[in-house]
């Protein structure tokens, strides 16, 4: 079913259906159940040198030896390891290498380890007010800093929305909570970096581990980088990547949810959180205090594009909107915000969208959020369909508030039904602080 997935990463291990397998493919087996916390979890997940990111690949394989394990030997302690690594990802728990446990190997993924003793790593920053900083940029795919910029604050957002945390943009790396770098193979923290494929990212987890590494996020400069929806073949999103690295730099591990942002394998582009990563930084950060939440109804929203609607319907507090085929458009809500609140101006941690779509041919992909005409968050590339009724889209810096926020949401229609084109919001409104 995962035909398509990165075929050339399979270099690793030779796909085979049956056991016992070579001798040389139950050694790549091995080495990945090192690497990522299967076979010693205490040594990978905890760290035997405050809780690195997992070891170059030679040394997983030395390190074999020295445990009870036979390398290239499919041996009890193996197979118990395999086994943990099938539940973990959700394949069936067969304890042998079959060839879904073969594709699952084979998947891009995350340098940190699986399991650990809970899902949060313990560790969590006694500040909510964070710094973030570029040791240095990539320029894959036409990448700049600026867009760079917005890309990370977009991944920074979605943790800012559902917690007391802001993360504001510093020059001087040096002087940040979590410093951003993309490096290839060996980059001086022992943690070497594997070339194209396989580990795309790592991150340390918060203070006090790692001494002046805790937080930091480390890219593999041997990736194609990209922001663009779609990615195109053999390109990683990296505000999704970002995003999850930034759930280790602010203390949660892996989660075995499929379909979580802290699932370890990468899936293609996800730019926003599940459920299950929203309880988890909320077991370690807790929620926010509103002060605030101004609500609007779906009857005021604004259509820039009004020609290249083929129906617009206002019902209750609804409206109803169907596009027409292979267009683009700007829907705009200006919200009456409350700026000054008890003598104290307030700040703004998100907005929220109540709004459902009525197929995949409708889609929202960006909202941007203003606070008078300036732009203060950019989410992109979104590909929102179905029910979304209580969407929310953060702004990383929790600016305070000045003038009234205004959203505008980015919407594309393509070729189907008139009711596939159908796009309703309810209402839209915003979290504020003080
Ligand atoms: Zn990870
Ligand atoms: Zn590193």
């Amino acid at each position: 079913m995962s035909e398509v997935v990165e075929k050339k990463s399979s270099k690793k291990l030779k796909k085979a259906e049956y056991v016992p397998q070579k001798s040389s493919d139950v050694k790549e087996l091995q080495k990945h159940l090192q690497l990522f916390g299967y076979l010693n979890p205490e040594d990978a997940a905890f760290g035997v040198e405050e809780n690195r990111p997992p070891q170059p690949e030679e040394s997983a394989l030395e390190s074999l030896k020295t445990s009870f394990i036979e390398p290239g030997k499919m041996d009890k302690a193996t197979v118990e390891a395999l086994k943990k690594y099938q539940e973990f990802h959700g394949l069936d728990v067969t304890g042998k290498l079959d060839r879904k446990t073969l594709d699952e190997l084979d998947q891009k993924r995350c340098g940190m380890p699986d399991l650990g003793e809970f899902s949060t790593h313990g560790n969590k920053w006694s500040t909510t007010s964070l710094t973030y900083g570029f040791d240095n940029y990539t320029t894959d795919n036409g990448l700049t800093p600026a867009k760079i910029h917005e890309a990370i604050a977009q991944a920074f957002a979605m943790w800012a929305a559902e917690t007391p945390l802001s993360f504001r943009r510093v020059n001087n790396s040096a002087s940040a909570d979590i410093r951003i770098k993309f490096v290839s193979g060996a980059h001086g923290d022992g943690s070497a970096f594997d070339g194209k494929g396989g580990v795309l990212a790592h991150a340390y987890y918060p203070p006090p581990n790692s001494g002046a590494l805790a937080g930091d996020a480390h890219f593999d400069g041997a990736e194609s980088w990209t922001i663009n929806i779609p990615t195109g073949s053999g390109k990683v999103d990296l505000v999704t990547v970002a995003a999850h690295e930034f759930g280790h730099s602010l203390g949660l591990r892996h989660s075995n949810v499929n379909g979580s942002l802290m699932f370890p394998t990468y899936a293609g582009p996800m730019r926003y959180l599940h459920a299950d990563d929203i309880a988890g930084i909320r077991t370690i950060y807790g929620g926010y205090s509103i002060e605030n939440a101004p609500w609007i109804h779906g009857t005021s929203i604004q259509v820039e594009y009004p020609e290249r609607l083929e129906r617009i319907t206002r019902a209750g507090f609804y409206t109803y909107l169907y596009g027409k085929p292979n267009t683009t458009n700007w829907f705009h809500f200006a919200l009456p915000t409350p700026v000054i609140k008890d003598q104290k101006r307030l700040k703004v941690v998100c907005a929220i969208l109540r709004f459902r779509t009525f197929s995949t041919k409708a889609m929202v992909d960006h909202v941007h959020i203003y606070d008078g005409y300036s732009k203060i968050a950019a989410h992109n590339n979104l590909s929102l369909s179905g029910d979304n009724w209580f969407k929310k889209f953060g702004v990383a810096h929790k600016p305070y508030v000045y003038w009234g926020l205004g959203i505008s949401i980015g919407v594309s229609f393509s070729n189907g039904t008139l009711n596939e084109r159908r796009m309703d919001f309810v209402s839209a409104g915003c979290d504020l602080i003080n």
